[in-house]
């Protein structure tokens, strides 16, 4: 409203300015050279007559304010339209994404911060790794000189300026402590209870002496991995061997019972027992039928016999036995890897062939052909898939002389002390669950406790 009022103010003024013109103003004509008409208006003053005086010279006083103010408005109008309305509408619509932005920017911020706090704890814990392992690499050095002291003592007696502290330095030392226990183990760690080669054989110990001719010679054994209820690993199992028809077979409740001499059970074999190389092993007796190459499993559960089978070529009966005699040309053996035939054939002209059998079927699964002849050794046991000979069954001092790998199929002489406490050794087997020998030597029903160790093979 304010500027149509203006407008009109304007108009009125330039029309009284008109009728000025013919009483006080002057109008002058001249002609251009082109031919033009030129007219030149003069007034002398800006007062017009003709419009009330009274209500023209406010209006004329207020033109040039509000033609300011115009102006000013006008280049407003103008400035608007050319980008700063826009920006003024755009910025209702940027409010939510100018929010987000600052909160993404702030999100990033924290995620450097915490990004940098986390690089920071990384490098603090790798250098810490660093010390710690060189620690530890130290007191592997050094691990026998903190046996004599305790270990109050060794934490006292630790340089205060080596920077570690009391709970990591713990920490090590267990690990230092262990690490050795494992590693020491082939030179003489008595818990192994690995796979490994025969270190030593220690004295005999006497659980039995038999009290009549019947028990010079004989088997006795323990099973290594029992089945069923009715026995288990503490089940004593005994046959004297001395006699025409071998078929008694006597169940001790434990090893107290067996020395006492009071048996719980006593089965008789629906065959007769050849010589002294039964064995027995997850709740069967396997033996070698007497004059026949006629392996048996016996099971014990239902005390009936289970198997059946020639063991093919095998000597028997005094062509191929042990230097002690007595028939044993067929000898049984069980070990960490399953049951086992040691004896010989014509093919083999005497020498040890050792064949690996099928629990159940008796059946060969695999033989290995060894130069050691038989009957020049005394009685043989396996150990981790290795046969092992003994030299002389009187001799109170022998030793473990040879030794045949089935892993390699290879064998060597070895020397390991072996004792015949009472010069008449006619049994040798091996337990791998009580990692002990068992024999028989003359009456005396004997264990030796055995190491075995990671040495190489192929030293001695
Ligand atoms: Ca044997």
């Amino acid at each position: 409203m304010r500027l149509q009022a203006s407008l009109l103010c304007l108009s009125c003024l330039i029309l009284s300015s008109q009728s000025q013109v013919e009483e006080k103003g002057s109008l002058r004509r001249s002609n251009d050279p082109t031919g033009r008409c030129h007219y030149t208006f003069t007034v002398a003053s800006p007062v017009e007559s003709s419009c009330p005086e009274s209500s023209m010279k406010p209006e004329n006083e207020g033109v040039l304010p509000r033609l300011t103010l115009l102006e000013s408005m006008v280049s407003r109008l103008i400035a608007g339209g050319d980008g700063g309305s826009g920006r003024q509408m755009g910025s209702k619509g940027e409010e939510p994404l100018q929010e987000a932005y600052a909160q993404v920017t702030s999100e990033r911020n924290q995620l450097q911060q915490d990004k940098d706090r986390l690089t920071r704890q990384i490098q603090d814990l790798q250098k810490r790794l660093g010390e710690l392992s060189q620690e530890a690499e130290n007191l592997r050095q050094t691990p026998c000189k903190q046996t004599h002291t305790s270990g109050a003592g060794q934490r006292e007696n630790r340089p205060a300026g080596d920077g570690f502290r009391n709970a990591a330095y713990q920490e090590m030392k267990a690990e230092v402590t262990e690490v050795p226990a494992s590693h020491l183990i082939p030179e003489g760690n008595h818990n192994f209870m690995g796979c490994g080669e025969l270190l030593s054989v220690g004295d005999p110990v006497m659980h039995k002496k038999a009290d009549s001719i019947t028990g010079k010679y004989g088997v006795w054994l323990q099973d290594p991995e029992p089945r069923g209820p009715h026995y288990t690993n503490k089940t004593v199992w005994r046959i004297d061997a001395v006699g025409k028809d071998v078929r008694q077979l006597f169940a001790y409740e434990d090893m107290d019972q067996f020395s006492r001499g009071f048996p719980m059970k006593v089965l008789i074999l629906p065959e007769p027992v050849e010589s002294t190389g039964a064995t027995m092993y997850r709740g069967s007796l396997y033996y070698q039928r007497k004059r026949s190459r006629s392996l048996i499993r016996y099971d014990l559960a239902s005390e009936s016999l289970a198997t059946r089978l020639e063991l093919p070529h095998a000597g028997f009966h005094g062509q191929y036995p042990y230097s002690w005699g007595g028939y044993t040309d067929i000898d049984l053996a069980v070990d960490e890897q399953g049951l086992w035939a040691i004896y010989s054939t014509s093919k083999a002209k005497g020498a040890i062939v050792i064949s690996q059998l099928d629990p159940k079927s008796l059946e060969v699964k695999k033989s290995w052909e060894t130069n050691i002849r038989k009957n020049t050794v005394a009685n043989a046991f396996m150990v981790c898939g290795r046969l092992y000979t003994v030299a002389s069954y009187t001799a109170p001092n022998t030793t473990v002389n040879f030794m045949f790998d089935t892993a390699t199929s290879t064998g060597r002489a070895v020397a390991v002390p072996f004792k015949n406490k009472y010069r008449y050794n006619s049994m040798m087997d091996y337990n791998h669950a009580q990692r002990k020998l068992y024999a028989w030597d003359n009456f005396h029903m004997v264990t030796y406790n055995i190491r075995l160790g990671r040495a190489g093979r192929g030293s001695s």
